[in-house]
């Protein structure tokens, strides 16, 4: 059998080590040559885009030779405002790009010492900049659809009289939430939350090119869909692939997320469900990359993102 991939040579390409020996401005320069790479790592105004800005080197900032704005390597960024290190925040990167079922926000904040309040913000904004990868993206070719239940788990009474029925809709927290997924097949996974399965049928529609060819269980909303795309149907209860017709990806997919969930974060709320998923499918989507390539990836996604309307001094109001 062929060596799996994160045990060969070739997957480790970033060491923790090197980071910090390398020290801050190496860190800096990586952030500033994946911000500006059109530029070789020089800076480039945001505001009116002259590519020529003098040199604060003292505070790590530029002032632009055209309109004289002041601006940092993170200004506009999802990184704007930040307080951490370079090294540390490159570290922090170099951590979530290792764990291939996440990491929860209190074990980074051991790793980098920090808060662990700034460790949560620091892995939604990054998890929010992995997202804009597959915003408003499509899928075609060949692709399966799945749902999974996550959330809303409700434990039972210690003394079997006092135990409720569990399947009934007046028993429940109203908490659980679907992930729909659309995986498709060497391609991207694309991800969406709902309260019912059969509530992915609109989200098909939506981000289907019309040339899919879809994969399917035999749950009967997705009969819906059978109008529009040629679709294989799998009967679990008879085998979990015949032919052509499987959902095995999308379920390695979802096994993917239960074990982060459940060995990482142990519970995640409905609310950043959508986030958790997306950084799921991201994992899933880039798993044949190296881990140097992976936070490579991450810095330039986040340096490409905007401030994030909802994590920019999330603590801050939510004290409020
Ligand atoms: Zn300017």
């Amino acid at each position: 059998m062929a060596q799996h991939f994160l045990l060969s040579a070739a997957s480790r390409t970033l060491k923790l080590k090197d980071i910090y020996k390398a020290g801050e401005s190496a860190a800096y320069a990586k952030f500033c040559e994946l911000r500006w790479p059109e530029n070789d790592g020089e800076a480039v105004c945001p505001r009116c885009g002259c590519c020529e800005a003098y040199s604060i080197t003292t505070r790590r900032k530029f002032k632009c030779k055209a309109c004289h704005h002041q601006f940092s390597v993170t200004s506009g960024t999802i990184f704007a405002s930040r307080k951490m290190e370079f090294t540390d925040l490159l570290a922090s990167i170099c951590i979530i790009a290792n764990a291939a079922k996440g990491v929860s926000a209190i074990q980074l904040s051991r790793a980098v010492g920090c808060q662990y309040k700034t460790a949560f913000v620091l892995a939604h904004k990054i998890r929010e900049a992995l997202t804009q990868e597959t915003t408003g993206a499509t899928v075609a070719n060949d692709v399966e659809i799945d749902g999974c239940h996550i959330g809303g788990h409700i434990r039972p009474a210690n003394h079997v009289e006092n135990r409720v029925d569990r399947r009934l809709a007046k028993n429940q927290t109203g908490k659980r939430r679907v992930v729909i997924a659309l995986r498709e097949r060497g391609g991207r996974t694309l991800t969406h939350i709902t309260r019912h399965e059969s509530q992915g049928v609109q989200f098909a529609m939506d981000r289907l090119e019309s040339t899919a060819r879809l994969n399917a269980d035999e749950a009967a909303h997705w009969d819906a869909l059978e109008s529009f795309f040629p679709i294989n149907r799998i009967n679990h209860s008879e085998a979990y692939s015949f032919g052509e017709a499987c959902t095995n990806q999308v379920e390695s997919y979802f096994s993917r997320l239960r074990r982060m969930i459940g060995g990482q974060h142990h519970h995640v709320s409905a609310r950043y469900l959508n986030q958790y998923a997306a950084h799921t499918a991201w994992l899933e989507d880039h798993r044949h990359d190296s881990n140097g390539a992976l936070a490579s990836r991450i810095v330039r996604n986040a340096m490409t993102s905007p401030v994030s309307r909802a994590w920019k001094g999330y603590w801050q109001r939510a004290a409020a």
